[in-house]
């Protein structure tokens, strides 16, 4: 982004360039030395806080994005589970519709069998009424033929006339008999030929609840395949926005990256204005904060209430409402205005230069709401330079200050030997 702004410089830019930038330095060099040096190269930090500013719009953007990827990743994770619980019941239910599917297959085979059976006596019936019949009709037949030609030798045959009439009454029994056993055979034969359409109509009753069993089973496996088109579609929009929230999560390093570059831009062009500002100077500090609710934690050694780490707590924390102004201790110069990554949250750093003691200062102020102060300008003691918050690692607002024996934080001292607090 910013290369592209000069993608392709003439031969002659460089040489613009270094002649620009030797003016810029010479510019610094008058500006340290005059009287108030409130301006010192502030064209080039300025254009270094505009690009900080886009770079922190830009990983506001990536953060957005961060957030609403895994708003889209938890709520496609939601719809997954109940889809799932969704399935799972259908699945319990399919297993139940298989059992009942099963039974009455089962009672279809048993009645088939059944039938078959019933078919097999109907026959068997049919062959005895057959049989009889014709066990029926020899016999007729043969008494036909006593009738007409036996007769004669049946006479001879029989002794007396009681014994012919005897044996007449016993063929007349015969037959009536055959009749009888005929007309129960016939009574059997339909008997099981109801059976058969009784045990036909049953067949068919189950034939149709199977059917109506399939047709509930068929439609109940096309909802469990649409779950799971679903599921499959959740997983996607899970995994797109898995991959969205690790690119935000390498823009927004990349943004950090950049910032931090900027930022060492910056503190090298403060610096060295800084280190030129030799004069700068000023005879002691004003308390922060007008108003404050209380000390919250002294400088020393305690464990971190956020990190847990047992460390060296390096200024003093004033607990006080959110928004309450904060104001320059002491003049100078704003070397850092802006996002630490560290902890302090939005903070403010402010060179003082030397103090009557002899010494040179530095004082830091984290955790702000807001930042009040620009980097690179020069701010009188008493300035608001911020506003009391609670952002990075803070539990609650206040106003953590630090008071540091140089320009870095490795010479941090008790504030409460500087200010009056
Ligand atoms: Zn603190």
């Amino acid at each position: 982004m910013k290369r592209a702004k000069h993608a392709k410089p003439s031969r002659l830019w460089p040489r613009l360039r270094r002649a620009a930038s030797l003016l810029t330095a010479a510019a610094c060099l008058l500006l340290a030395c005059s009287a108030v040096p409130r301006t010192a190269a502030a064209a080039s930090v300025s254009d270094l806080q505009k690009q900080l500013e886009q770079i922190q719009s830009s990983m506001a953007q990536h953060r957005q994005e961060l957030a609403d990827a895994k708003k889209r990743e938890s709520a496609a994770a939601a719809l997954e589970q109940d889809l799932r619980e969704q399935v799972s019941v259908i699945q319990s239910q399919i297993a139940v519709l298989k059992g009942e599917i099963a039974q009455v297959q089962n009672a279809i085979g048993e009645k088939q069998q059944q039938i078959t059976a019933k078919q097999a006596e109907i026959v068997q019936k049919e062959q005895d009424i057959d049989q009889q019949w014709a066990d029926f009709k020899t016999f007729m037949g043969a008494m036909q033929e006593l009738r007409e030609g036996g007769s004669v030798a049946m006479l001879s045959a029989v002794t007396d006339l009681y014994q012919l009439l005897t044996f007449n009454e016993m063929m007349q029994d015969i037959s009536v008999k055959e009749t009888e056993m005929l007309d129960s055979l016939e009574a059997a034969k339909l008997e099981l030929e109801n059976d058969y359409k009784q045990l036909s109509a049953e067949k068919a009753s189950l034939e149709t609840q199977k059917a109506s069993l399939d047709a509930k089973n068929y439609q109940m496996q096309a909802k469990q395949s649409e779950l799971t088109a679903s599921i499959t579609q959740a997983r996607m929009t899970q995994e797109e926005a898995e991959a969205a929230q690790a690119a935000a999560q390498e823009a927004i390093e990349s943004d950090e990256m950049d910032y931090e570059a900027v930022q060492g831009q910056i503190q090298a062009i403060i610096s060295s204005a800084a280190s030129q500002q030799s004069e700068l100077s000023f005879t002691g500090f004003i308390c922060p904060l007008r108003t404050y609710s209380r000390i919250s934690s002294e400088y020393g050694y305690r464990t971190n209430p956020v990190t847990g780490v047992y460390k060296l707590h390096g200024g003093t924390d004033f607990a006080a409402p959110g928004g309450t102004p904060i104001y320059a201790a002491a003049s100078g110069y704003v070397s850092v205005a802006g996002w630490s990554t560290g902890g302090y949250g939005n903070y403010v750093v402010i060179y003082h230069g030397t103090m009557s003691d002899g010494k040179a200062y530095s004082t830091l102020y984290g955790h702000m709401s807001r930042i009040a102060a620009k980097q690179g300008t020069y701010v009188n003691q008493g300035d608001i330079i911020g506003y009391v918050g609670s952002t990075g690692n803070s539990t609650g607002n206040h106003l953590h200050l630090e008071v540091w024996q140089g320009k870095t934080n490795a010479g941090r001292v008790n504030p409460r030997d500087y200010v009056p607090i």
